[in-house]
């Protein structure tokens, strides 16, 4: 049986010597040791034998006729698949070594006979550990040379990727928010030239009315994950209001935690999509009033008596169609409203007689669903539109006993105070900002009911926006009845927004100023 270091030698080393004594003696101590061993007597032959299959090491005789070991060494150093081998000197007792020869011809050591064992085997272990050591560092760099490379191609690809692309793209710090890098498309859209934004916020470039809750986003990326086609209202520089959806993905540079942004202008389909919802609003309405007119006739009995059966069906059609009749009311009257085709009629009214109204149009509902209704009236005057804060305020009242339980109970109220006590900090920002009169009243709904997800807070003023899809099936509502109450308040030049826990209810606030 094969000893283990035969069957794997430790390394493959040639001996080139003309004395056969010599080679026999070097040969048979290495392979004693469990080397792999090559031996030839001539210099022409050993470099073949290098050539064909380089060995890892070359114990070479300096004397040897013909070529001697000075020139093959020479030889080997010249060429490409041999030139790295690391080559041991041998000199016989009696010959003259020229050291500095052997080393200036790229030996790495020298051995003189008669040969120590010990002294022989070291310095070959030396080398061959150096010369192990040295391929490792050669294949380590070649690596790092080709992730260098691959990187390199990647950013390449990358930067052709961001600077070339249709859609805006921004980087931004996820710590502040500030703006790293912005694409053309980005600057094409925004009007700002790259000086202008690098290193500002979106609050402080002013670019649109929802940038301290982009801010909010990118801040909360690390926690939330990536955000997908988020809709925002976006400012350019000419003060034109543009609609994007945002998408945002953590990134790291070089070890700043950073937000990628993609953007996606969808102005324009937005506009068809209005456009296209108020046509078919329109449309609609006229078939819908004598569907309804219709439905009126056979109720009231007037072409005859209906089953029980019938009447259960005519119910049944009565209040879908109230009910697409509603939307079909609630969006025309939206884009009215957006298109500034509505004017509030603004006069002297009373805030008490407002809550009073509402909380009564409202009684009916409260007690079919055994909600009750606490009203705390506050005289006060307000320069408004009555009937259209009406609306508003029993919008919000609906909601509140809609999406309350039987025993629960909704309260409205009002006070009046100074622009600098109210508690809301997104409020006091937009006080700040858009200078509202000093005194306002500051109308609250609030209820015992289901509550509202902290991420839908700010979204379900939006139109369509409901908490749950089953929402308008379940509780007749539209989706719309926020969008409109927001509209009514920001003609008012006030503000509407929410606070709410999951499960213990909602408050809704309606900030408005006292006087034009
Ligand atoms: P809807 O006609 O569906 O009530 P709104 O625009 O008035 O439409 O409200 C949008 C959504 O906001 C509702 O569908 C509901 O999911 C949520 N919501 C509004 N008010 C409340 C509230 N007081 N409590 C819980 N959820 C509410």
């Amino acid at each position: 049986m094969l000893n283990e270091s035969l069957k794997f030698p430790k390394a493959d080393i040639l001996v080139i010597d003309d004395t056969p004594e010599n080679l026999n003696l070097l040969s048979a101590m290495l392979t004693e040791q469990g080397y792999k061993v090559r031996s030839v007597t001539k210099g022409s032959t050993g470099l073949r034998g290098a050539n064909a299959v380089p060995p890892d090491l070359i114990l070479l005789d300096v004397n040897m006729p013909e070529m001697n070991g000075y020139e093959v060494c020479q030889n080997l150093k010249a060429n490409d698949r041999t030139r790295e081998i690391p080559v041991i000197f041998i000199s016989a007792l009696g010959d003259v070594l020229d050291k500095i020869k052997a080393f200036a011809v790229g030996g790495v050591d020298y051995i003189t006979k008669p040969f120590q064992l010990e002294e022989v085997l070291a310095r070959i272990e030396n080398h061959l550990t150096i010369r192990q050591l040295q391929q490792q560092l050669q294949a380590q760099n070649q690596q790092l040379q080709q992730e260098i490379h691959d990187r390199t191609k990647a950013e390449e690809k990358f930067a052709k990727v961001f600077r070339s692309s249709p859609n805006p793209i921004a980087i931004a710090t996820v710590s502040e928010a500030r703006f790293l890098d912005v694409n053309p498309s980005f600057l094409r859209i925004s009007g700002y030239s790259l000086e202008e934004v690098i290193g500002h916020t979106a609050t402080e470039l002013d670019l649109g009315k929802n940038t301290v809750a982009f801010a909010q986003k990118i801040q909360l990326l690390p926690e939330n994950g990536s955000l997908y086609n988020q809709e925002f209202e976006f400012s350019t520089k000419s003060g034109e209001v543009k609609i994007i959806l945002i998408s945002m993905e953590l990134i790291d540079l070089a070890g700043v935690p950073c937000a990628l942004l993609i953007v996606n202008d969808i102005t324009e389909r937005k506009r068809l999509e209005n456009e296209f919802i108020s046509l078919v609003s329109h449309e609609l309405r006229t078939p819908l009033t004598s569907t309804m007119g219709a439905l009126d006739l056979l109720g009231a009995g007037q072409l005859g008596t209906l089953t029980q059966q019938g009447q259960k069906v005519l119910s049944i059609a009565t209040t879908n169609t109230e009910r697409l009749m509603r939307l079909v009311n609630d969006i025309l009257d939206l884009e009215r409203m957006k298109s500034g085709k509505i004017f509030m009629r603004k006069a002297k009214c009373n805030v008490a007689e407002l809550l009073i109204t509402a909380t009564e149009a409202m009684q009916a509902m409260a007690d079919k669903l055994q909600v009750q209704l606490i009203v705390n009236p506050l005289t006060v005057e307000l320069w408004a539109d009555a009937d259209r804060l009406i609306q508003t305020l029993t919008n919000l009242l609906s909601n509140g006993i809609k999406f309350s339980e039987p025993g629960d109970r909704v309260w409205i109220g009002a006070i009046v105070s100074e622009s600098k006590t109210v508690e809301s900090p997104e409020n006091q920002h937009s006080l700040t900002k858009k200078n509202y009169p000093p005194n306002y009243v500051l109308i609250t709904i609030q209820d015992e009911g289901r509550g509202i997800p902290e991420d839908k807070l700010q979204i379900i003023f939006e139109r369509f926006q409901q908490v749950d899809a089953s929402d308008s099936r379940n509780k007749g509502g539209t989706g719309l009845g926020l969008a409109i109450c927001r509209n009514i308040v920001q003609q008012h030049n006030g503000k509407i927004w929410v606070q709410s826990i999951l499960g213990e209810g909602s408050t809704f606030y309606v900030l408005l100023p006292l006087t034009d």
